[in-house]
This record gives structure tokens, sequence and C-alpha cells, in this order.
């Protein structure tokens, strides 16, 4: 089930919504392998009708596993928005799409999650990693070109800079 809401319901005054969106239903699961979502999102949000717009408050949680940028561990982190709050307008170039009366925010909700994704997960602020030289910016170009034994050729390519 996507996340909409029937504007009719939102006349006598502001909504309560309360649910979980799916993995799928958010499009997440081929985002980026250093972090995958592994449950569904929750949310409990608000919603109201405004003269401008729909205004939407509430709380977005989700858990993601994350593969640790330095150590290549595995490890969970929890993404919380505790105050995420919008103005769909109804009017301009950014205006809410509305079909049957209903708005998708579905797509709203994907976008600041994907904002809020770590770009660079660390299981924790000490990890030292499998070596103290990893390239500027510490991300090593891994993926596809890893070898059977879990190293890293990119790795190894870049000690040899070194
Ligand atoms: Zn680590």
């Amino acid at each position: 089930m996507r996340l909409t809401v029937n504007l009719h319901h939102l006349e006598k005054g502001p909504l309560h919504l309360q649910g979980e969106l799916s993995v799928s239903e958010l499009e997440l699961a081929d985002l980026d392998e250093m972090v995958r979502p592994a449950k569904p999102l929750r949310y409990d949000l608000e919603l109201a009708r405004q003269e401008h717009g729909l205004l939407v408050q509430g709380r977005l949680e989700m858990s993601v596993e994350c593969e640790c940028v330095r150590c290549l561990k595995s490890f969970e982190l929890r993404l919380e928005l505790a105050d995420w709050s919008g103005l769909l307008p109804w009017e301009g170039e950014d205006k809410v799409l509305v079909s049957n009366d209903c708005v998708d925010l579905t797509p709203y909700v994907r976008e600041d999650i994907v904002l809020a994704l770590p770009q660079h997960p660390l299981c924790g602020p000490e990890c030292s990693g499998l070596s103290a030289r990893l390239p500027a910016g510490g991300r090593p170009s891994c993926g596809a070109s890893q070898t059977p034994d879990g190293s890293c050729a990119w790795a190894e390519l870049n000690k040899l800079k070194f």
C-alpha cells in the first residue's frame, strides 16, 4: 500500500495517518550497495488541508543495514526524521499531483529518506578500519571488483600508489 490520502477526508479537519511503507513500495531496494533498507518504513503523520497546500507533519522511522566504509562490517542504523514537515502546494511549479481526489505522499517520503541515508556509513566514530590509509573521501571503490576472499582489488591498487 502506498501512502495516499483522499482530500475529501480532510474537509472536516486534520487527519492522523499511521502505518508502514515497504522497501519495494519506496523503491529503495537497489539504491546503494553500502546501505540497504531492511525493514519497512514507519510513519506517523498529521495531514491538514490548507489554503495554499497540503500540510504534512510528523515522524518517519526506518532501519537500514549498512556496511561500514572503513572495516566493511555490517551494522544496523536507525534513521529517524522526528520532525518531518512540508507544505505541498496546490498551485505553481511544484504543485502536488492530485488524482481522483487523492494525493500520493510516497514520493515525498522517499525523497527525504534518500537524503537522510548516510553517504559514508561508519560502524562507529572510532572505527579505524582495515587499513589506516583509505583513499580520500573514505569510501573504497569496491563493489563488483571484490575478490572471492573478500579483499578489495581497488584497495590493493591504492596501496601501491602510497
Ligand atoms: Zn567500521
